[in-house]
C-alpha cells in the first residue's frame, strides 16, 4: 500500500461502533432474555458451510442462490459459501447432531452476521446481522402463534409498537400444485410483459413471481389468484386456528396472500413484520413454517418454524423511537502529583472491581485539562486527588447531574460512590 492509499471496509460492509454498539448490546441482551423465557437455547453454527446446504434448502431459483451468495472454492477445491441466512445451518446442525432424539419441541436461537451480495442501499448491506429462532417438532398452529407473540413481546420491550404484522399460508405439497396451475393460467397471456427473471420463474417456480420487486411485475400480478383460496382442508384449518389465536393474543395483523417470501423451503405459515418508518426496505423481521426441510436434510419427518430479525433495520427503528444516551463513566478520577496518581490508580481498581466504569486523568495533564475531559465524557462523579488531599486524607467530589460537590475521607470514598452511583 503506498503512503497515500487508505484501506476502506468493503462496499456494503460496515463497522458497528460506539455509541451505536450500546444499542446493539442492549437489544441482543433483551432478545436473549425474552427468547430464553420461551425456552429457546442459543446455538452458534459456523458462518461458512458447504454451498449445497444453502442451494438445496433456500432453492436454486431464489434471488439469494441465483445472485447473492458469497461462494468460493477452498484450497481443497470444495465449494463453500458464507451463510446468507441462519435457518439452513441450524437445520444442518439439528440433523447432524440427532437433536430429534431429544424431547420435542426443541427450540433454538442464533445471532450473527449473514452475507449477501446485494446492491447496497439504506437498510440493505452485504454483511448484515440477524437474530433468529427455530422451533422443531411441533406441527401445531399454537406454536406459530407463540412465536409471533414472542416476536411482538420482544419488539414491545424495545419500545416499538406501531409495527405491522402480515401473515399468510402458502400451503403444502398437497395443495400447492393446484395453486401453481392457477398461477400459470393467470400469467400465461402476459408472460412477455414480465421481467426476464419472472419469465424464467414462470417455467421454474411461478410462486416467485409474487415476490418480484420490479414495478412492471407488481402491476401485472394484480388480480392474480390468491393462495389462500387454494388451501387444502388441513392447511386451511391450521391457518384459521392461527388467525383466531392471534386475535385472542391481541396481535393485530393482516392476511396478505401475496406474501410468499424469498426462500423455497416454506410451507403453510409465512409472516413478516413491517414498519412505515423504514422507507423502501421496510421488513424488519420475517419467517415461516418449513415442515419438510429436516427430512430433506436427511432427518426424520419433523415440522418446524422460525423467524429472523434484521438487526440493522431494528436498530434504525429503535433510534427513531426515542432519545438514547450512550452510557458514560460512573467515576472520573483527576490526579495531580505522583503520590496522588498512585492513590488514584488504586482507588480506580477498587471501584472497577465493584463493577463501576472508572476513568482516570492523564497523569501529566493539568487539572484543568483533566476536568475538561471528565466533562466531555459526562462522568457521573469527578474525584479530585492532589497533594493537599493526600496530606489531609480527604478527596474532593463533584456530581455531574446537579453540580453538587463536597469532601469525603479517602477511606470512605469507595462506599460513598458505591452507595450513590
Ligand atoms: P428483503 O425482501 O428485504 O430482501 P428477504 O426476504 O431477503 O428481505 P429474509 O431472508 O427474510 O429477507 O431475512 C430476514 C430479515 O433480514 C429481513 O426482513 C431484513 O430485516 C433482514 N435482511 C435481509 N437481507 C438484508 C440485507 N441485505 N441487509 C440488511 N438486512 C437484511
Ligand atoms: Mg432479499
Amino acid at each position: 500500500m503506498s503512503g497515500s492509499e487508505r484501506y476502506k471496509a468493503l462496499k456494503g460492509m460496515h463497522d458497528i461502533m460506539p455509541p451505536d454498539i450500546y444499542l446493539w448490546q442492549r437489544t441482543e441482551g433483551i432478545a436473549r432474555e425474552i427468547f430464553s423465557s420461551y425456552g429457546f437455547q442459543e446455538i452458534r453454527p459456523p458462518v461458512v458451510e458447504s454451498t449445497g446446504i444453502f442451494t438445496r434448502s433456500i432453492g436454486e431459483n431464489t434471488d439469494i442462490v441465483e445472485k447473492e451468495m458469497y461462494t468460493f472454492s477452498d484450497k481443497a477445491g470444495r465449494s463453500i459459501s458464507l451463510r446468507p441466512e441462519g435457518t439452513a445451518s441450524v437445520v444442518r446442525c439439528y440433523v447432524e447432531n440427532n437433536l430429534h432424539t431429544l424431547p420435542a419441541p426443541q427450540k433454538f436461537s442464533y445471532a450473527g452476521p449473514m452475507f449477501r451480495y446485494e446492491r447496497p442501499q439504506s437498510g440493505r448491506f452485504r454483511q448484515f446481522y440477524q437474530i433468529g429462532v427455530e422451533a422443531f417438532g411441533s406441527p401445531h398452529p399454537e406454536t406459530d402463534a407463540e412465536l409471533l407473540s414472542m416476536l411482538r413481546h420482544f419488539l414491545g420491550r424495545l419500545g416499538l409498537r406501531s409495527l405491522h404484522f402480515q401473515v399468510n399460508s402458502i400451503g403444502c405439497p398437497a395443495c400447492r400444485p393446484a395453486y401453481r396451475e392457477a398461477l400459470l393460467g393467470f400469467f400465461s397471456d402476459r408472460i412477455e410483459t414480465l421481467c426476464p427473471d419472472c419469465r424464467r420463474r414462470y417455467g421454474q417456480n411461478p410462486l416467485r413471481i409474487l415476490d418480484c420487486k420490479v414495478e412492471r411485475c407488481v402491476e401485472m400480478r394484480k388480480g392474480a389468484p390468491a393462495v389462500t383460496d387454494y388451501l387444502c382442508q388441513d392447511c386451511r384449518s391450521h391457518f384459521e386456528r392461527l388467525c383466531s389465536l392471534l386475535e385472542l393474543l391481541g396481535i393485530s395483523h393482516t392476511v396478505n396472500p401475496e406474501m410468499v417470501r424469498g426462500l423455497d423451503y416454506y410451507t403453510r405459515t409465512t409472516f413478516e413484520v413491517t414498519s412505515e418508518n423504514l422507507g423502501a426496505q421496510n421488513t424488519v423481521a420475517a419467517g415461516g413454517r418449513y415442515d419438510r426441510l429436516v427430512k430433506e436434510f436427511g432427518g426424520p419427518d419433523t415440522p418446524a418454524i422460525g423467524f429472523a430479525i434484521g438487526m440493522e433495520r431494528l436498530i434504525d427503528l429503535i433510534k427513531l423511537s426515542a432519545e438514547h444516551r450512550p452510557p458514560a463513566p460512573e467515576v472520573f478520577i483527576a490526579t495531580i502529583g505522583e503520590q496522588a496518581v498512585t492513590e488514584g490508580m488504586l482507588l480506580a481498581e477498587k471501584l472497577r472491581i465493584s463493577g463501576l466504569w472508572v476513568e482516570t486523568g492523564d497523569p501529566v495533564s493539568s487539572l484543568k485539562s483533566q476536568m475538561r475531559r471528565a466533562d466531555r465524557l459526562a462522568a457521573g462523579y469527578v474525584l479530585v486527588l492532589g497533594e493537599d488531599e493526600i496530606r489531609s486524607g480527604k478527596i474532593q467530589w463533584k456530581r455531574f447531574a446537579d453540580s453538587t460537590q463536597g469532601e469525603i475521607g479517602l477511606s470512605g470514598v469507595c462506599d460513598f460512590i458505591l452507595n450513590k452511583a
